[in-house]
Order: structure tokens, then C-alpha cells, then sequence
């Protein structure tokens, strides 16, 4: 049985309560948690405050140190660790080894950013005065992480909390604990202070609210539904927690005609399919220039025919790709619902549109790659995020059009546009409702620029050295001699 890990020791719920995690490939059980509760969530939010004032007077350079030691003992277990994601989350070991290999780079990133935080000196206009700006860390904070990239997004919150000098509490998804917990007993072994960094396991509507509701809770950092995101904010800025919200998405992807269109295809497939397609920064629109649509939409269906969906902890033979099952069967339903919604409003299926036959994939919750063309703009998944392999795909005839398409969502995260034409890339940079644009790029977080979105897709910022600004309290100071 997997424990939680609070105040440097694994501890059972103190109900002795537990749930089973399942294998979203064949419902089988992996294994089981503790299912906690407030008190559970009290136990590790006391350890964190108890560990805080210890850990923000440790030298900025020991704390890395400890994040890269810590890298290091997570990137020794990379196999075992990829496997067991795999077996909690659905996606294939080799996107589990990719999730992890992410999640290193990332924990080197802030290990090395720990001792280059600065503060300021300010000439001032009062007589033999000077200021100074000093960056205090927050105090505890609550890191609350989905279950569709359960190991990089822990780390975009861990990272910069430990490093900044803040203490952390890990609330994981309920149904993708399991190499978390394995995570932070690691990162615990490199020699991070007890109660400096602890994982609880349970309901996010009690061990989650218990985050939010806390006082002695100074910051939290979420990663999650929109909707779920609204009910954060309302509870923990009520509270005037620090708060970052990183919301759902629905990425336009806009192909010009002038576009390397192989190079564009490859970046739609990984883009759209990566995952099951079961990320925030997908490409969940994508609009094709009238010239290359015909082109462009033939080359992708043959592609990502290339899928082939099953056990993510079993390859498939070449020149086929694995697409491992979606995470629940809930998630499945949701996605057939804006698949239906959109054929019944008149979308044509080019690939895919229903579950795989065949009795190997009964217990599973697999579904087909798919490809629609003829999607109407008020078809579900054009309004709603489909968070699922679904893609529609959309005719345009000029940029301006492509942009307000793109711009007719409430969400605003990612958003990328193909092209070689330097006015289109600076008119697409400047005018499109997102947090990022890649530029003839995947839709990828790289750990080096800061990332987050707009309108629905939530505030704050993770990644980069602006991640920090999340973790740190300026603090102006005034010397007068
Ligand atoms: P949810 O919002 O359902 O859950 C996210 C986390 O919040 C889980 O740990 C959940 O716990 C917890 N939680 C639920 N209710 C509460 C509560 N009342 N108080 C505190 N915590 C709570 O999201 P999903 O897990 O379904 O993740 C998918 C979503 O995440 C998608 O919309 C996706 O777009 C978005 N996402 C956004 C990203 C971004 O960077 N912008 C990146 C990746 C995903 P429990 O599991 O126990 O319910």
C-alpha cells in the first residue's frame, strides 16, 4: 500500500482509510492510498509551517544543492517510475520516461535559479537614505495537481516554492498518487528537511479544501479544470492566499499557405495526439489556409492512422505509434458526447469518431484517434475543451480570419501558427488571445519561458524565472544613516 509522506515519514490516513487506484488500460487495481482527510491535511500543513522557518534561513545555495540531488535520485529510478505511471495514468512508458525526463530538467532549472535571486538597492530622494528590495519567501504552500501530467506539473510548483524557501504541500489527483508519493519519499531521501516537502491523498473537495481554507496556507498553486479553478479562487483569494491558476485550454493551431506542411503535420499529430490528447496546451483547433487544406488535412489522416491504441506498457510494432486509453471512463464518455454533438450537427468523421472493436480493449477506456472536417463554430468542441484525441479542422482564407477564429474562445492558453512569413508571425504574436505562441514550434512548456493563459486558462505564470515572482514577497526597506 502507498503511503503519504508528511513530516518526513510515510503515514497511513489517521482513519486507517484507503481507496484503489486503477489501470486506466485494463481496470485493474495498481495499488492503494490513504484516503485522508482535513485532518490528514492539517497533519502535513502543520509539519510544513513547523519546517518553514529552518528551511528559508537555509542557504539559497544548499537548497539547490538538495534539488539537484534530489533530480539525480528520481532520475536512478526513471525506469520503475515510468512504469508505474503508466499503470496509474494510461499513458505509454515512453511518455512517462518523456514526462519524467521533463520533470528532471525542470528541478534542474530551479536548482540552479535557487542562488541567483536578487534584490535591489534604490537611490532615494530623502537625505542619506537608500532602499533596499529584499525577497522574502511565502510560508506553506499548497501545490494541487491534475491527473493528465501528474509528475511535471508537481514539479513546475515544487521547483520554485523549494528553491524561493517556501515549504509545500502536495495534493495529487485522486486517481494518479501513486508515483508521486514515490517522488517526494525520493526527493525526502536527497536530505530535504523534514515537513519541508509532503504529499497528502484523498478527496480535493476535503484534503484540496482543507489547502484552500487553511490560514496557515499562504499560497497556492492549482493546475486543473476551469470550473474547478473559479471554486480556488473564490475560497483561497477570500482568504488572500497567493493564488496561480492553471486553467483548461483550447489551442488554435493556424497553417498559412506558405507553411512547411510536413514539418505543420507533425507538429498537429504530436500537438493534438500526445497524451491522448489529454493536455491543457493541445492543439485543439486547427485552421488550414483554403490552398494547402486539401493537402494538409490528406497528410495528417495518414499520419495519425499511424496510431495504434492499447496498453501503454507495450509498444507498438513499427511504423505504428501507441496511444495509450484515456485516463477515466468518464473522460471517455465526455469525449463520444462532443463527438456526437458535433456529427449531429452536421461534422464529417475522416478518421476515427468511436471506440476501438475487438475484446482487448473491453476493460480499457480506449477510444480512436479522430478527425473531423465540416465542424459548425458552436459544435461542442469548438465552444467547450475537449481534453481527448479530437480534432476538428477548419478551412480559412486569410489570416485576419484565422485570428478571430482563433480568438472566439473563452480560453486563451496556447496558440501556434505555421508560416514563413515574418508580418504573419509578428501579426500572430501580437493579436492572439494566449499565454504563449510557438512559432512554426509544438505546443510544448519549456522550463526556460514563463507559462500560463489568458481569459478561462487562468492567471499566474509557471516556468521560467517568472515563476519565482509567485514564490517570493518583494519587501521594500528603507536605510537611513
Ligand atoms: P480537476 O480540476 O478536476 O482536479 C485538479 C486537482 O484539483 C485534483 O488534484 C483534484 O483532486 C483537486 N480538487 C478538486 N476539487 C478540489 C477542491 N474543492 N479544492 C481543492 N482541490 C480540489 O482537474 P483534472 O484533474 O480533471 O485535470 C484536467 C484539467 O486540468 C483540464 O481542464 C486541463 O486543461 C487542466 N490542465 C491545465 C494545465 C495548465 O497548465 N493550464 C495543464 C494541465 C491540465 P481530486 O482528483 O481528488 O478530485
Amino acid at each position: 500500500m502507498a503511503k503519504m509522506f508528511i513530516a518526513g515519514e510515510s503515514v497511513e490516513a489517521i482513519s486507517g482509510a484507503t481507496y484503489e487506484v486503477r489501470n486506466p488500460a485494463n481496470g485493474e487495481v495498481v495499488d492503494t492510498a490513504p484516503k485522508g482527510d482535513a485532518d490528514d491535511a492539517r497533519r502535513a500543513i502543520d509539519a510544513a509551517e513547523a519546517a518553514f522557518d529552518e528551511w528559508s534561513h537555509t542557504s539559497a545555495e544548499d537548497r539547490g544543492k538538495l534539488l539537484f540531488k534530489a533530480a539525480e535520485l528520481v532520475v536512478a529510478e526513471r525506469k520503475s517510475l515510468a512504469e508505474l505511471l503508466c499503470r496509474e495514468q494510461g499513458k505509454p512508458v515512453m511518455e512517462a520516461s518523456g514526462e519524467l525526463e521533463h520533470f528532471d530538467h525542470g528541478l534542474h532549472f530551479y536548482a540552479g535559479l535557487a542562488s541567483k535571486i536578487r534584490g535591489a538597492h534604490v537611490p532615494l530622494p530623502a537625505k542619506n537614505a537608500y532602499g533596499m528590495v529584499v525577497h522574502k519567501p511565502l510560508g506553506v504552500c499548497g501545490a494541487i495537481v491534475p491527473w493528465n501530467f501528474p509528475l511535471t506539473l508537481m514539479g513546475t510548483k515544487v521547483g520554485p516554492a523549494l528553491a524561493a524557501g517556501n515549504t509545500v504541500v502536495v495534493k495529487p489527483a485522486s486517481t494518479t498518487p501513486l508515483t508521486t508519493i514515490r517522488i517526494i519519499e525520493l526527493m525526502n531521501q536527497a536530505g530535504i528537511p523534514k515537513g519541508v516537502l509532503n504529499v497528502i491523498t484523498g478527496p480535493g473537495s476535503v484534503v484540496g479544501e482543507e489547502l484552500l481554507v487553511n490560514p496557515k496556507v499562504r499560497r497556492i498553486a492549482f493546475t486543473g479544470e476551469s470550473a474547478t479553478g473559479k471554486h480556488i479562487a473564490s475560497v483561497a483569494c477570500g482568504d488572500f492566499k497567493r493564488v496561480t491558476l492553471e486553467l483548461g485550454g483550447s489551442d488554435p493551431m493556424i497553417v498559412c499557405e506558405d507553411a512547411d506542411i510536413a514539418k505543420a503535420i507533425t507538429g498537429a499529430m504530436v500537438g493534438r495526439f500526445w497524451n491522448a490528447g489529454q493536455a491543457c496546451l493541445a492543439v485543439k483547433r486547427l485552421y488550414v489556409f483554403d490552398k494547402v487544406f486539401d493537402e494538409f488535412v490528406q497528410g495528417l489522416v495518414g499520419k495519425v492512422a499511424r496510431y495504434e491504441v492499447g496498453d501503454g506498457m507495450t509498444k507498438a510494432e513499427k511504423p505504428k505509434i501507441r496511444m495509450g486509453p484515456l485516463h477515466t471512463a468518464a473522460q471517455r464518455d465526455e469525449i463520444e458526447s462532443q463527438v456526437k454533438d458535433a456529427i449531429d450537427r452536421g461534422a464529417k468523421v475522416l478518421l476515427g469518431g468511436a471506440r476501438p472493436e475487438g475484446s482487448q480493449y473491453e476493460k480499457g477506456n480506449y477510444y480512436l484517434p479522430t478527425i473531423l472536417v465540416d465542424v459548425p463554430d458552436d459544435a461542442r468542441v469548438v465552444t467547450e475543451e475537449s481534453f481527448g484525441p479530437v480534432l476538428p479542422i477548419f478551412r480559412v482564407n486569410s489570416l485576419d480570419e484565422a485570428i478571430e477564429k482563433a480568438n472566439g474562445s473563452i480560453y486563451g492558453l496556447g496558440s501556434s501558427i505555421w508560416t514563413k512569413n515574418l508580418d504573419n508571425i509578428e501579426t500572430a504574436i501580437d493579436r492572439i488571445q494566449a499565454g504563449n505562441v510557438w512559432v512554426n514550434s509544438l505546443h510544448y512548456g519549456y522550463d526556460e519561458l514563463p507559462f500560463g493563459g489568458v481569459k478561462a486558462s487562468g492567471f499566474g505564470r509557471e516556468h521560467g524565472p517568472e515563476a519565482l515572482d509567485y514564490y517570493l514577497e518583494p519587501k521594500g526597506v528603507v536605510i537611513t544613516r
